[in-house]
């Protein structure tokens, strides 16, 4: 069976001095995890993080990459970029992402491929807004997100983690049921199934106000393998609680 994996969304938080104190809180109670742990930091900070997380049981990750290799694109990070600072992990299509900057899912199609191509895992984030839920769409739009993924993927489908995080979920404090989320998961599961014969390989998350309160509920469903943590991966004692529950 494979390990669960915990994955920390920073976001658009942290400084020199948080980072540093929160990575040495969480060395400091970590032991040796029975999950895959990894910290997807601000680009900003990753040679920072790196040197914290060098050697330690916690894997490196960024939150976006760009869709071009290299050029005249200001303000971007390419995934030849990221490769240099030990990045394991990206993040592609974040709600956030696609709300913000209108990120589609073609263009988080190609953010996996670059990712892939130099070796980093993308985290394909899908998932549906409230309204969208409300009107009975909630498969249909995450599985058209991720199809676009395996449809530019191909056989590197197995290569990637899906991470389902209902819109209507994230940084709200509203958490989807156990039901309601494994429904989903099992919902994309049978997908990637479709797609990969290699599909059981893949990690599938959840994310959406996952706590120290929640997580053991969530992470015993038999499709959820582990969980995408935004505001709960900002203080080590939730963020460590989250990670024994995947144990
Ligand atoms: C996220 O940012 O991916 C996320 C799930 O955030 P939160 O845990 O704060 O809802």
């Amino acid at each position: 069976m494979k390990k669960k994996l915990i994955a920390g969304n920073w976001k658009m938080n942290g400084s020199l001095a948080a980072n540093e104190a929160l990575i040495k809180n969480l060395l400091a109670g970590l032991g040796t995890p029975a999950c895959q742990v990894a910290l997807c930091v601000p680009s900003v900070y990753l040679a920072q993080c790196q040197s914290l997380v060098n050697g330690t049981a916690i894997d490196l990750g960024a939150q976006d990459v760009s869709q071009q290799p290299e050029g005249a694109f200001t303000g971007e990070v390419s995934s030849a970029m990221l490769q240099e600072f030990g990045v394991r992990y990206v993040l592609v299509g974040h709600s956030e992402r696609r709300q913000y900057h209108f990120e589609t899912d073609a263009g988080v199609a190609v953010k996996a491929q670059r990712a892939l191509a130099c070796g980093i895992t993308p985290i394909v984030c899908v998932g549906e807004t409230l309204a969208e839920r409300e009107a009975g769409r909630t498969e249909e739009v995450v599985k058209r997100q991720l199809a676009a993924v395996i449809h530019a993927n191909g056989h590197c489908i197995s290569e990637i983690v899906v991470a389902y995080e209902p819109v209507w979920a994230i940084g709200t404090g509203k958490t989807a049921s156990t039901e309601q989320a494994q429904q989903v998961h099992a919902v994309l599961r049978a997908q990637l199934k479709a797609a990969s014969p290699q599909a059981d390989r893949i990690h599938l998350l959840y994310g959406g106000s996952m706590n120290a309160a929640n997580a053991a509920q969530l992470l015993a469903q038999p499709d959820i393998d582990g969980g995408l943590v935004g505001g709960a991966s900002l203080k080590a004692p939730d963020f460590l609680s989250i990670i024994a529950s995947a144990n």
